[in-house]
C-alpha cells in the first residue's frame, strides 16, 4: 500500500500535470500516474494558444475546408467548424490570459520554460468565400473590439514576406500566441515535483476502489495509491478509466497528423491558419503543418493522402516551403466530445471522482484554467469559472445510463 494522498491524478499529458501543479500549488497532497499510451494528445500538438480562432472553427484547415467547399454533409463523424458557445469563448480567453505570468511562475519554480511567444493568428483570405467568412468575424467579433485587424494584401506581405501574394487580404486575431507543448507538461511537471507532488512514470491506473459511494484509493500494477480525490485526466482514455468507477464519458480519439519541417531560420512571425491547413513555425526553426480531424479509433498512423495534403497546403501559404525538406511527421489523438468543449468536475452519483478530460483541440490553451479550476474544486474553494456548462450531467441521457 503506497502513501495517502489527497488527490491522485490519472494521466499525465498537459491536463494531468496542469491538475497536480495547481493542486500542489494549493498545498495538497498530490499524486500523478501515467502510463504514456501511443498518441497521446500532448506529445502530438502544436502548441497553439487560439482561443478567438478556435472558438471561431478556424483550429483546422482541413475540416473547415471540407464545410467551406461546400461538400454539404460532412463525412460521417466529422464534426465542424462551428463556432463555439460564449461560455467556450470566456474560459478559453481566461485561460489565454493566465499564460504570461505562468511563463514566470513556471519558470522560477520548476526551472523549466515553456517558450510563450506573442505571435498572434492570421487568417489568410484565398478567394471571395475566405472573405465571406472573415467580415463577421471582424465586424462583429465575438471578443469584441480590438482583438480583430483587417490586413490588406499590402499590409500582409509586409508584415509575413514570406506568404503568398495570391491572397485576398488576413483577417488578425491578436492575442493567439502559441507555445512550445511538451515543454508546457514538463514545466508543469517539475513545478508540481518541487512543490511536493509525487510523480509515477509508466505504471497504469487499473481500477477505481470504491467503498460506500465514494473512491477511496487508485489501482495499479505497484499497488493501490489510496486518496480523498481522483482526477480522470487520462486524455482519450478517459472513457476506460470513467468506467472502472462505472461511469460513462463521452470522449473519443480524434486523431490528427502533423507535418514538422526541418529546422529553419525566421521565416513567420505569425501562427497562420488557412482553408488547407495551419502552419506555426516554434522557436527552434521548425514549421509545424497540421492537423487533419479524423475518426481513426486509436490507430496512430500517418497517411500519405493527408501528408501530401498538408504539405500542399503549407506550400500554397508559404511558396518557400516547397524547398525545404520534412523532418518528422506524427499524429495524435485528441480527446473528443460531442459539443466540443471539455467535461470538468464532480459527478453526482459519485464522490471522490472529478473529470478533467475531453478538451478536443484546445486543452494546451485550456490547460490553466482546467488545472486551477480542479484544484479549487479538491480544496473547496469558490470557483475562478462557472463549471456548469462543462459538467458532464449537461450529457443528461448520458449520465442517466450510467446511473440505471
Ligand atoms: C495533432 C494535434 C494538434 C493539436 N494542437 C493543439 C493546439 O495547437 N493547441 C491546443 O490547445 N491543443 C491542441 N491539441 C489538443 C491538445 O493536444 C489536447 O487537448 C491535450 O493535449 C489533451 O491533454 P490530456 O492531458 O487530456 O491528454 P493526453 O495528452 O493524451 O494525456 C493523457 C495521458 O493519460 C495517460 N493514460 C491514459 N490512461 C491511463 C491509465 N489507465 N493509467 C495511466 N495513465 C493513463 C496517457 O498515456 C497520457 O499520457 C492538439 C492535438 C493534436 C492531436
Amino acid at each position: 500500500m503506497n502513501r495517502p494522498s489527497d488527490v491522485v491524478v490519472v494521466g499525465g499529458g498537459v491536463i494531468g500535470c496542469a491538475v497536480a501543479y495547481y493542486a500542489a500549488k494549493r498545498g495538497l497532497g498530490v499524486t500523478l500516474i501515467d502510463r504514456p499510451k501511443r498518441g497521446r494528445a500532448t506529445s502530438a500538438s502544436a502548441g497553439g494558444l487560439w482561443p478567438l480562432g478556435e472558438s471561431v472553427g478556424l483550429g483546422c484547415g482541413v475540416i473547415f475546408y471540407k464545410a467551406m467547399a461546400g461538400l454539404g454533409t460532412l463525412p460521417d463523424g466529422v464534426h465542424g467548424p462551428g463556432q463555439l458557445p460564449r461560455s467556450f469563448l470566456d474560459f478559453a480567453l481566461q485561460s489565454n490570459g493566465m499564460f504570461p505570468s505562468l511563463a514566470a511562475e513556471l519558470r522560477d519554480v520548476g526551472g523549466i520554460d515553456f517558450e510563450f511567444e506573442r505571435t498572434s493568428l492570421l487568417f489568410l483570405m484565398y478567394d471571395e468565400g475566405d472573405v465571406t467568412f472573415a467580415k463577421p468575424l471582424w465586424e462583429r467579433c465575438p471578443c469584441g473590439q480590438g482583438l480583430t485587424e483587417w490586413l490588406t494584401p499590402e499590409e500582409l506581405a509586409k508584415a509575413e514576406p514570406a506568404v503568398t501574394r495570391e491572397v485576398r487580404g488576413a483577417l488578425r486575431f491578436h492575442g493567439d500566441d502559441q507555445v512550445n507543448p511538451y515543454r508546457l507538461a514538463d514545466a508543469y511537471r517539475a513545478s508540481a515535483r518541487h512543490l511536493g507532488a509525487t510523480v509515477v512514470t509508466h505504471t497504469e491506473v487499473t481500477g477505481l476502489r470504491i467503498d460506500s459511494g465514494r473512491v477511496t484509493a487508485v489501482e495499479t500494477a505497484a499497488g493501490d495509491f489510496p486518496c480523498g480525490v481522483v482526477v480522470n485526466a487520462a486524455g482519450a482514455w478517459a472513457p476506460e478509466v470513467g468506467r472502472m468507477a462505472g461511469l460513462e464519458i463521452p470522449v473519443r480519439p480524434v486523431r490528427g497528423q502533423i507535418v514538422g519541417t526541418e529546422t529553419l531560420p525566421n521565416v513567420l512571425s505569425a501562427c497562420l491558419s488557412t482553408t488547407d491547413c495551419y502552419l506555426a513555425q516554434k522557436q527552434h526553426g521548425e514549421v509545424i503543418i497540421g492537423s487533419t480531424t479524423e475518426e481513426a479509433g486509436y490507430e496512430v498512423g500517418v497517411t500519405p493522402a493527408a501528408m501530401k495534403a498538408l504539405s500542399a497546403g503549407a506550400v500554397r501559404a508559404v511558396p518557400f516551403l516547397k524547398d525545404v525538406r520534412v523532418k518528422r511527421v506524427w499524429s495524435g489523438l485528441r480527446p473528443g466530445t460531442p459539443d466540443e468543449l471539455p467535461i470538468l468536475g464532480p459527478v453526482e452519483v459519485l464522490a471522490g471522482y472529478l473529470n478533467a478530460c475531453g478538451h478536443f483541440r484546445t486543452g494546451i490553451l485550456t490547460s490553466p484554467l482546467t488545472g486551477l479550476l480542479i484544484a479549487e474544486m479538491i480544496a473547496g474553494d469558490p470557483l475562478s469559472f462557472p463549471a456548469e456548462p462543462f459538467l458532464l450531467s449537461r450529457f443528461s441521457q448520458v449520465e442517466g445510463a450510467a446511473e440505471a
